[in-house]
C-alpha cells in the first residue's frame, strides 16, 4: 500500500548557458517523485515539464487520489488519475505529472515483485541498447567559433565510442546547412541525425530535408510544428530522410491522431511526459499498427533515461527480420549535474552502449544526500 508520496523540486544554475532553435537554458530543473510503500520500499519517477506546476499537480491533486493505493495495480491507478482529470487535463502539464507517478509506480512494482521494468514491459529482446549522443547545442559565440565547437564536441563523443550523434539545427538556414554538411564531411562513418525543435515552415523543412538526404542523415527530428501535423505528409512526399517527431505529443489517442495523418516514420514519446512508461507501451502498440517504430525522447535525469532503456530493451523493431535495425537510446550529454552526479546507482553506458539494469525496478537509485544540494522545495503527503 502506498503510504507516502513525496515530491522533490531540484534546480541547478549553469555556469554557461546553451541553446537550441527556441531559446537558451541557463538553469536545469527537475521534478522527482517518490512513492513509499508500507513495506518501506520506494519507487521513483520524474516529470518532464515546468517543475513548479508538475509538483503542485502531484501534491495537491494526484497524491490524495493515490494515497493508500496498491502499487501492483498500476494500470488501474492510471485510469483512476485519467478519469479524475479527464474534463480538464487530457493533455498538457498535468499529464506530465501523471507520467512521473506512473514511472514511480512501475519502479515500485518491479521492486515488490523482484523483476526489472523491462520484464514488466513484456520481457527483453536485448540486454544492451545502442546509444546516440545528443549535444552540440548552440553557444553565444560567433558562428565560425560555434561550428568549430560543435565539431570538437562531436569528435569527443566519437572518441568515447558513440556510433550515432544528433545535432541541433533551426538556428538559421545558412548556418544549418553548413553545419549539416561539415558534420558529414568530418564523420563519414557515423550515423547522424538532425533536430530542428519545430523551427521550420514547410518550404524551409523541404530545403533542409534535401540537404539531409544528400548527406545521408538517419532522421530529421521535429522538422515542423506539432500544431501543423498535417504538413508531415507533405514533407515526406518531397524528401527521403525519415521523419521523427512526438516529444510534444501525449497519450495513445494523441499519437493515433498524429500517426493517422501520415508522414511520420519514427514516434518519439517522452516517458516522463507522454503519460508515463505504461502509456508509452500503448503508444508503441498504436505506432506498430501504423508500421512506425517508437524511439523515446529522453531528457532530464537518470530515471527517465533508465525508463527509456527498459522500454527499448523490450522493443520489437518493425519490420521483423533476421538482422533488424537496432533501436537507439537518446543519451543527453548537455551539462546536468542532477543526471551525472546525483545517483548512487546510475545507468552503465560505455562505448556508446547502455547495459539494461538487472536490478528490480528501474535499476537506478537517487542519492538522497547528493539530492539535498539541488532541492529547492519538497512536499509530502
Ligand atoms: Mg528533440
Amino acid at each position: 500500500m502506498i503510504e507516502r508520496i513525496r515530491t522533490y523540486r531540484l534546480q541547478h544554475k549553469l555556469e554557461e548557458s546553451f541553446g537550441f532553435s527556441q531559446w537558451h537554458y541557463d538553469t536545469r530543473n527537475a521534478l522527482l517523485v517518490e512513492l513509499v510503500d508500507s513495506s518501506g520500499a520506494s519507487g521513483w519517477g520524474e516529470c518532464y515539464g515546468p517543475a513548479e506546476v508538475t509538483q503542485s499537480a502531484i501534491s495537491s491533486f494526484y497524491a490524495p487520489l493515490l494515497k493508500g493505493w496498491d502499487p501492483l495495480k498500476n494500470e488501474a491507478a492510471w485510469q483512476h488519475c485519467w478519469r479524475a482529470s479527464l474534463d480538464f487535463a487530457r493533455k498538457g502539464v498535468m499529464m506530465g505529472a501523471v507520467s512521473g507517478l506512473d514511472m514511480a509506480m512501475l519502479d515500485l512494482k518491479g521492486k515488490l515483485l523482484g523483476v526489472s521494468v523491462s520484464e514488466l514491459m513484456g520481457g527483453r529482446q536485448r540486454d544492451r541498447v545502442f546509444c546516440y549522443a545528443t549535444g552540440m547545442y548552440f553557444r553565444k559565440v560567433s558562428e565560425e567559433a560555434l561550428l568549430e565547437m560543435i565539431l570538437e564536441e562531436a569528435s569527443g563523443y566519437v572518441d568515447r565510442g558513440f556510433g550515432a550523434l544528433k545535432i541541433k539545427v533551426g538556428k538559421n538556414l545558412k548556418f544549418d546547412e553548413l553545419q549539416v554538411r561539415s558534420m558529414r564531411n568530418r564523420f563519414s562513418d557515423t550515423q547522424l541525425m538532425a533536430d530542428s525543435n519545430h523551427a521550420y515552415d514547410l518550404p524551409e523543412a523541404v530545403r533542409m530535408g534535401r540537404v539531409l538526404d544528400e548527406c545521408g542523415y538517419a532522421w530529421f527530428e521535429e522538422p515542423l510544428s506539432p500544431q501543423h501535423a498535417s504538413l508531415f505528409r507533405q514533407l515526406s512526399e518531397k524528401v527521403d530522410v525519415p521523419i521523427a517527431t512526438g516529444e510534444c505529443e501525449q497519450t495513445r489517442w494523441g499519437f493515433q491522431d498524429l500517426l493517422s495523418l501520415g508522414g511520420v516514420n519514427i514516434a518519439q514519446p517522452d516517458l516522463a511526459y507522454c503519460g508515463g512508461p505504461t502509456e508509452a507501451l500503448k503508444i508503441r502498440a498504436i505506432a506498430s499498427s501504423h508500421g512506425v517504430n517508437t524511439v523515446p525522447h529522453a531528457w532530464g535525469t537518470m530515471l527517465n533515461l533508465a525508463s527509456a532503456t527498459h522500454f527499448l530493451a523490450s522493443a520489437y523493431v518493425e519490420p521483423g527480420r533476421a538482422e533488424p535495425a537496432e533501436p537507439l537510446l537518446e543519451v543527453d550529454n548537455t551539462p546536468n549535474p542532477m543526471r551525472d552526479e546525483m545517483y548512487e546507482v546510475a545507468l552503465e553506458i560505455s562505448n556508446g552502449v547502455a547495459v539494461v539494469p538487472d536490478a528490480p525496478g528501474l535499476g537506478v537509485k537517487p542519492d538522497l544526500k547528493a539530492m539535498e544540494a539541488f532541492c529547492v522545495y519538497k512536499t509530502e503527503l
